[in-house]
């Protein structure tokens, strides 16, 4: 069985990945390899980021290992909250929090055109990289609608579904479009090539 690392602590993003894998490589989180550091997230844009972190875990592994990073870009807002989508709200922020200032940003703003973008960087064993986007176009609705999903979900409405949020979709209709889902498959395609 093939190992590869997965920059993240969310086992349920890695058994997603693992099962659309061919059976033959296990995905690892940093908790299955016991990597207890705080791995650094310093750069100035999302694809930084993401080839931040797998190259630090290939560093300190010598394994094959990827990182991805999300963020929501705003047109009307120059492209934020982008790189900081996490902690939008500053310190204290969670999906609550973060929501009401995008919304607060945006009030009385026409132009409510967003999409979310995720890059996956793949470092293999010899610190070759190779980087994967995946972007989800849509808007940002005027106010919050629907109770499932995480994050932002009940603020982005993904374009071609007459309106509705995220939070309002399934999870396989939402996995046909995401920006996660786009750049999951680019990743999963790649390695089954390999
Ligand atoms: P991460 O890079 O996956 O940690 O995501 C960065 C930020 O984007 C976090 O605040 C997430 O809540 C948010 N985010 C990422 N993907 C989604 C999504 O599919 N829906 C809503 N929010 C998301």
């Amino acid at each position: 069985m093939k190992e590869l690392l997965f920059a993240t602590h969310n086992a349920n993003k890695a058994k997603e990945i693992s099962r659309m894998l061919d059976g033959k490589t296990s995905v690892l989180t940093l908790d299955d390899a016991g990597v207890m550091v705080d791995i650094p997230e310093t750069a100035n844009t999302i694809e930084g980021n993401a080839l931040i972190k797998a190259h630090f875990l290939h560093e300190l592994t010598g394994k094959a290992c990827f990182a991805d990073d999300t963020g929501l870009e705003v047109a009307a807002l120059g492209g934020a909250p982008g790189v900081f989508t996490a902690r939008y709200a500053g310190d204290e922020c969670d999906p609550e929090r973060n929501m009401a200032k995008l919304l607060a940003a945006l009030s009385g703003v026409a132009d409510r055109e967003a999409s979310f973008r995720t890059v996956i960087a793949y470092v293999d064993q010899l610190g070759r990289e190779t980087v994967f986007e995946g972007v989800c176009p849509g808007r940002i609705a005027l106010a919050k609608h629907g109770t499932g999903g995480f994050g932002y979900d009940p603020v982005f409405e993904p374009m071609g579904f007459g309106g509705a949020s995220f939070a309002e979709m399934s999870l396989d209709d939402k996995n046909k479009v995401s920006h996660r889902g786009k750049a999951v498959r680019q990743l999963v395609n790649f390695l089954s090539k390999l």
